[in-house]
């Protein structure tokens, strides 16, 4: 026999199934699900990240993040007046991306969203292992250079206002702890709810789970019966980022609701961060964003194909993304 009374959901009264310290309030799944989705409605609101008739592309890992980010938006779009269609990207590491692409398929049929899928071994005739290995790299430094170039590309062809992003509250306060340690304080600009693109070329981008937790998007998809990746990627490194995150959680532990406050801070105070102090020009090859004459994606497939793929590539990924 359990000892303690058994606690009943603040909403209902019902057996709860979970407690949420920072809100201090025991919910049933159900009114969990209703709770997260008025969070996202609020910082959807709060950070006004979405305008009537905008399209929206969501990126979808086939995580818990990315899954709850699209559950939870596409509940939404009648309420803001918005188009959602989401895209995944592919990275061919093995079983894990196979699992990942299995589950994308499914959350997006669940939640009713048109979806385009780019796959790297058809695109570029490359995985990110094998990239990896030609370019000796990190295999993660490539992933996420790779993902945000063909994401912004599929942004941009698919002719979309903004692309959502599934980050939650936990990694962000994370990357921007980390910034700030290192005084990459440009960076921290673009870490916030919503960062502004250019037009034509760089999509804007939103982060809807600006203020979930991480713990909060695992019950999510699971109370709502949906799959999600059990496979860690290989490739995952432990490091400083890891060391933050534990002093991140003790604050939290010690005085619950701290990431949030900590995040909305960061929001109220990020246009007193400095700009990036190299201008955004756009790719003499493929015509993206660049810092330079030509932009880091090309030289990579300079290095690793021999010839950059420019304006080619850009026909094959609108074509993948003309269904949405
Ligand atoms: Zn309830
Ligand atoms: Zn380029």
């Amino acid at each position: 026999m359990n000892p303690i009374r058994e606690a009943l959901c603040s909403r209902c009264g019902r057996p709860a199934d979970t407690y949420l310290r920072y809100a201090k309030l025991n919910l049933c799944k159900e009114h969990f699900l209703d709770y997260i989705l008025a969070r996202v409605e609020d910082t959807v609101k709060r950070y006004r990240m979405i305008k009537p008739k905008a399209r929206i592309l969501a990126a979808v890992s086939g995580g818990k993040d990315s899954s709850t980010m699209l559950l939870t938006l596409s509940k939404l779009t009648g309420k803001f007046d918005f188009e959602l269609t989401a895209l995944h990207i592919d990275l061919g590491i093995d079983e894990y991306s196979t699992e990942a692409r299995m589950i994308v398929e499914k959350v997006c049929r669940i939640a009713g969203i048109r979806y385009a899928i780019i796959g790297l071994e058809d695109l570029l005739g490359l995985s990110i292992p094998k990239l990896a290995r030609r370019i000796y790299r990190p295999p993660c430094s490539i992933c996420g250079a790779v993902k945000r170039y063909l994401l912004n590309l599929a942004g941009v062809e698919a002719g979309v206002d903004m692309v959502a992003l599934g980050h939650h509250l936990d990694d962000l306060a994370v990357y921007i702890l980390k910034n700030f340690l290192l005084q990459n304080l440009e960076d921290i600009r673009k870490l916030g709810p919503k960062t502004e693109g250019y037009d034509g070329f760089l999509v804007g981008r939103i982060r809807p789970l600006y203020e979930v937790y991480e713990r909060d998007t695992a019950l999510y998809v699971s109370f709502a019966g949906i799959p999600y990746q059990s496979l860690e990627c290989p490739f995952h490194s432990v490091g400083m980022e890891d060391r933050i995150r534990a002093f991140l959680d003790g604050m939290e532990e010690d005085s619950p609701g701290f990431k949030i406050a900590f995040a909305r801070s960061i929001a109220r105070s990020l246009s007193k961060y400095p700009q990036p102090r190299y201008e955004v020009r756009r790719c003499g090859l493929c015509g993206m964003p660049s810092q330079s004459d030509v932009c880091s994606f090309c030289r990579m497939m300079m290095k690793v194909l021999g010839k950059p793929l420019g304006l080619e590539l850009r026909d094959r990924v609108r074509e993948i993304v003309s269904k949405l």
